[in-house]
């Protein structure tokens, strides 16, 4: 089969693999020298309710490269994954997330949500942190959601459940994130200990225009009320989106229509303006 190929595709094949490889050592590196150099934050992205109250903010982080400014994190979680480098970048999610929450009560925010990697769930210490961060920074349990995708389910579907059972006798919220973008969503509203479903954007963005969509997401938020699980829409875009949803049934809601993810200090001038002025909205 290699014989086939052409001396200058073989040549082109090589040199994306190299590019690639390099691209990654140095991502890998940068990675490395960010954690040292706190280019890390968390921004927060609010959760919102039916009458526009904000009911939690999720925690996305946010890397401030020095010359490539704000790298997303579609970008280097995936590498951070293969590398192990996601641990010591979850852990300072962790943390930061531990010591916000005082000040998000505060400023009026109940909730917040963290997204947790699937290798978060090798080390078997995940509950333990978890319960000692609780403990040390004298945080409700029920203020604290973890966000998963299925992944979390592929190596040790028995340990990762185990884990997540132990999370929510604490009193911590599970949620699966991207609902619906997976295999085998169905079962895991039957077998898995989950709270919560956030329904995948890419849904959310068709249901004013897409039958299917609209039905697919209907459908979902009745499954998931029966079962007792809350639901939250993703990636709300439009008012449109967002009263036809409410039509469906949905409470909760996150997206840019409502809000971008903010800075600490965006946050705060956003629920002072909210406190003032939300209700002429409704
Ligand atoms: P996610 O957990 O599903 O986070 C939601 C993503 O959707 C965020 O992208 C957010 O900015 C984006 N989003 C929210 N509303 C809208 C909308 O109305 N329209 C559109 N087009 N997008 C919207 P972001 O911050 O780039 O994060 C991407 C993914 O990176 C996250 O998806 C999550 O899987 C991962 N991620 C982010 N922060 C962390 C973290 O601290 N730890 C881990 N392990 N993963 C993280
Ligand atoms: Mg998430
Ligand atoms: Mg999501
Ligand atoms: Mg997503």
């Amino acid at each position: 089969q290699a014989k086939r190929l052409g001396g200058n595709t073989w040549h082109w094949f090589n040199d994306g693999l190299n590019k690639h490889a390099l691209h990654e050592v140095s991502l890998r590196q940068q990675i490395h020298e960010a954690l040292n150099l706190k280019q890390f934050q968390l921004f927060y992205q609010p959760m919102f309710g039916n009458d526009l109250d904000i009911i939690g903010v999720e925690a996305l982080i946010r890397w401030k490269h020095p010359t490539r400014g704000y790298i997303s994190p579609a970008e280097y979680i995936p590498v951070a994954e293969r590398t192990g480098q996601i641990i010591p970048i979850s852990e300072w999610v962790m943390e930061e997330a531990a010591t916000m929450v005082a000040g998000l009560t505060e400023i009026g925010v109940p909730t917040i949500s963290i997204n947790l990697s699937p290798l978060q769930f090798h080390r078997h210490r995940l509950v333990e942190r978890i319960t000692s961060l609780l403990d040390g920074y004298q945080i409700q349990a029920g203020k604290l959601c973890v966000e998963i995708t299925e992944n979390v389910f592929l190596d040790d579907p028995q340990e990762a459940i185990k884990q997540l059972r132990e999370l929510q006798n604490l009193g911590v919220v599970v949620a699966i994130d991207d609902f619906g973008t997976g295999f085998s969503s169905l079962s895991y509203m039957r077998d898995m200990p989950v709270d919560r479903i956030k329904i995948d954007r890419t849904f959310i963005n068709g249901i004013t225009a897409s039958q299917r969509d609209a039905a697919i997401t209907r459908g979902t938020l009745s499954m998931a009320h029966e079962l007792g699980m809350d639901v939250v829409a993703e990636g709300v875009e439009t008012e449109e989106q967002f009263n036809l949803l409410k039509s469906f049934g949905c409470t909760s809601y996150q997206g840019f229509w409502y809000s971008r993810p903010l800075s600490w200090d965006d946050l705060q001038n956003f629920t002072r303006s909210r406190n003032s002025g939300a209700r002429l909205k409704v």
